[in-house]
């Protein structure tokens, strides 16, 4: 059965969702905000689930040919020099790593391959309601849009669809992509991060290179609490570097390339969970439905795990009804799960507190060498906890 459908986002899980329902044979329009074609937020790594689905996408190589290959995450206490995050994800099998890359790079490869699978994008469509019963979206411009058969929301952390956010944190992340360069100090197989208890962090991650003969990039974090951010414009950009540069000294050659605040975007960060996933023609996928920090790496995975599940189940049954409830049952499990991890272990990073950053200095640190915490850890980063693709019927590697 052909069905008629509405995808509103062009982000990562909206234009996976595309892709796969157009293959399928269905008639799908997605409306973004955006006048033209363009990625919002930092680089990323894409972990063995997301890469999966990339590779069920057709996308896998390209991506990989794109990233930088990624096998530990690797952090220091500057407090005591101790090692604090080491994750090697050959602690869970030979050869798993994760591609990290510049979002703008994954974002071409899905745009481009949904037009070239008939998907029709609309830009310069704010949307701001959905009428679920009817299966209409209504957009910023008053119109109104529909009957589809199905809505789907892929909208975001901020999605005006989906329940508001109980929990904003505390913290979030100013960012740059810079290019890597040719001394460098850095890893170039590794997210590097430097902490100082859990109120300051500055990361490092390789991004590759946005075409196949660019130049090698890298993204740089910067923890910051949210209500910081005003003040730290306002201040003069050498009074943070000082702070930076203190805190992680090798950064100072990377710093020089940055000569204004504003080529450092601030991201705000939510947790939240939304409820009910389904609402009659209305279903949630991506942030819209399980918003949370980045610290583990999951959410650009999680859109494509459930962008690919949406699309299983609408296959495997022709009732939408029923096809809905077996998403949301393929899904929950593991988005609980995450939800809950990521819950638990962002403070250890990102607050004020001084005893969890000592907690994570000297008790999880040393526990986290000793069987079977590696693999542990390394299944929680590459999103295998859970075990995601066995439910959609798939294999890493797929
Ligand atoms: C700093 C940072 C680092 C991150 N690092 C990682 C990482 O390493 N690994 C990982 O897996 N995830 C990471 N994430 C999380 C990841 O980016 C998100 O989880 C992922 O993008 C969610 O995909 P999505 O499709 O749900 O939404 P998005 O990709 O955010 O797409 C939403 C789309 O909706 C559009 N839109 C929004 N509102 C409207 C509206 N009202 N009307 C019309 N269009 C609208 C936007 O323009 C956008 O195109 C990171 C996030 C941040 C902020």
């Amino acid at each position: 059965m052909s069905l008629n459908i509405a995808i509103a986002g062009a982000g990562i899980g909206g234009l996976a969702a595309a892709i796969l329902l157009s293959r399928d044979g269905h008639r799908v329009t997605i409306y973004d905000q955006f006048d033209a074609p363009r990625p919002v937020g930092a680089g990323f790594i894409l972990q063995e689930t997301g890469l999966t689905i990339l590779g069920e996408l057709g996308l896998r190589e390209q991506v990989e040919a794109l990233g930088a290959s990624l096998t530990r995450l690797h952090g220091i206490s500057a407090d005591n020099q101790r090692t604090v995050l080491n994750v090697r994800y050959t602690a869970l099998r030979k050869r798993l790593c994760g591609v990290s890359l510049q979002r703008c790079a994954l974002f071409d490869l899905l745009y481009n391959t949904a037009l070239s699978e008939g998907a029709e994008i609309v830009s310069s469509a704010r949307i701001i309601t959905a009428i679920p019963s009817t299966g209409h979206l209504t957009r910023g411009d008053g119109q109104t849009t529909g009957p589809y058969d199905l809505l789907i929301d892929a909208l975001g952390v901020r999605s005006p669809l989906s329940s508001r956010s109980r929990h904003p944190l505390t913290f979030g992340a100013l960012w740059a992509t810079l290019d890597w360069p040719d001394e460098s100090a850095f890893d170039a197989g590794a997210l590097e991060q430097r902490y100082r208890r859990a109120r300051q962090m500055a990361g490092v991650m390789p991004s590759g290179q946005l075409t196949p003969d660019g130049k090698q990039t890298l993204t740089y974090f910067w923890s910051i609490r949210a209500d910081a951010h005003t003040d730290w414009k306002k201040a003069p950009l050498d009074d943070w570097k000082k702070q930076a540069i203190a805190l992680w000294p090798e950064t100072e050659l990377l710093l020089e390339q940055i000569t204004c605040h504003d080529q450092l975007t601030f991201a705000r960060y939510d947790h939240r969970t939304h409820s009910p996933v389904v609402r009659e023609r209305l279903v949630h996928i991506g942030d819209s439905w399980h918003a949370a920090s980045p610290q583990l790496g999951q959410g650009a995975n999680m859109a494509l795990l459930d962008a690919y599940a949406l699309a299983y189940a609408l296959r495997d049954h022709p009732d939408i009804d029923v096809a809905l409830k077996a998403y949301v049952k393929m899904r929950r499990g593991h988005v609980r799960l995450f939800q809950a991890m990521s819950w638990m272990f962002t403070p250890v990073y990102q607050s004020e507190s001084v005893v969890l950053a000592w907690l994570r200095d000297w008790l999880a640190a040393p526990l986290s060498r000793i069987p079977p915490a590696p693999q542990i850890l390394a299944g929680m980063v590459s999103g295998a906890i859970g075990r995601p693709l066995k439910r959609l019927g798939l294999k890493p590697g797929d």
